[in-house]
């Protein structure tokens, strides 16, 4: 055994005694190596480069006009998005999401964006670990951040959990629990799927505050979901970072608000005082391998801009409605910054 794996082990060992942090919490990894949070620049919190596993392409080697094609695109994309300003994705896709972590370090070194690719454990589908239990799990996501992803040595810079309604199930629990824990011992930060209209953050939020972890390291992603103010005014209050992602993806009809409403929404939460707890994204992805073709049909009908509407719409609204350009800057480029490089 060698002695980083000894270290490791030993680690998670320990960790149930004290946390111990592992890692300079001022440096994010990325998949092309760790950065000073500072260089985050410009960041779109939660989005996917693609949904389709290193086996997909095995299987189905033509789709999206076969791995070569699928890259040749994204790069295309991000490289325009680049050229728009935006310096750093997030890639909340776990190994059950579909992640093919070499296919997402190629599209960086092509296209100069830089991504944080995450661990974690999504839940909603195969090959979901469901009967692990928490330390298990805590043990492969601390194994993700600090050994690399794959057989690569390509490490997850956040961790991703999910919870899909308002009562938190006891898979999900223990993945929960396991992401405060892994977060605890590496000092790496957390980002989560709510299913906000059900309140789902505060079933999250207690989990994760009866584990210890600062709600400074999580982010509870799709609380733009909820026109509730109150519920998302009350875990911006508590220290929560909210996740404003979803803002014109294509959702089921009847979760559908329109991304006005939503922009409506986070004019209010500014004006609340909380321009410092929230994060701006649009969830999307640019290749759906796992979903049905009418899912991704249906996305890009509703936001025909993919990957470019935050940039090209949402924030030239944002000024219109009176949120100023540097409550923008707050948003994008200091929120990041903050919740990744604080210890
Ligand atoms: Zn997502």
């Amino acid at each position: 055994m060698n002695t980083s794996r000894r270290q490791f082990l030993f680690r998670v060992a320990a960790m149930g005694a004290a946390p111990a942090i592992a890692i300079d919490a001022r440096l994010v990894q990325t998949v092309r190596g760790p950065i000073e949070a500072s260089k985050l620049g410009f960041t779109l919190s939660h989005e996917h480069i693609c949904n389709c596993t290193p086996e997909f392409w095995q299987k189905w080697p033509k789709s999206f006009g076969g791995r070569e094609g699928l890259v040749a695109r994204a790069v295309e994309q991000l490289k325009a998005l680049k050229a728009s300003g935006v310096d750093t994705l997030i890639d909340l896709t776990p190994y059950d999401g579909g992640r093919d972590i070499r296919l997402i370090e190629e599209v960086s070194r092509k296209s100069g964006i830089q991504i944080v690719a995450c661990t974690g454990q999504h839940l909603f589908a195969p090959p979901s670990l469901v009967d692990r239990p928490a330390e298990a799990l805590t043990e492969f996501f601390i194994e993700e951040i600090e050994q690399g992803i794959d057989g690569t040595d390509i490490k997850a810079g956040i961790i991703k959990v999910a919870t899909a309604n308002d009562a938190v199930t006891a898979p999900e629990e223990r993945a929960l629990r396991a992401a405060a824990r892994a977060s605890k011992a590496t000092g790496v930060r957390i980002a989560t799927h709510t299913h906000a209209r059900l309140r789902g953050g505060e079933k999250q939020a207690e989990i994760f505050e009866a584990e210890g972890v600062s709600p400074a390291r999580i982010s509870l992603g799709h609380s733009d979901d909820s026109g509730d103010i109150d519920y998302l005014a009350g875990l911006a209050r508590r220290g929560y970072t909210l996740g404003m992602d979803h803002i014109n993806r294509g959702l089921k009809p009847d979760a559908r608000v329109s991304w006005k409403t939503r922009a409506a929404h986070i004019k209010q939460l500014i004006d609340k005082g909380f321009v410092d707890r929230l994060f701006l994204s649009q969830d999307t992805v640019l290749s759906i391998a796992m979903f049905p073709p009418e899912l991704q049909g249906e996305r890009e009908r509703t936001n025909p801009d993919g990957i470019f509407f935050n940039t090209r719409t949402l924030i030239p609204h944002l000024k219109q409605i009176g949120v100023s350009s540097e409550q923008i800057r707050i948003m994008t480029v200091e929120n990041p910054r903050r919740f990744f490089g604080r210890g």
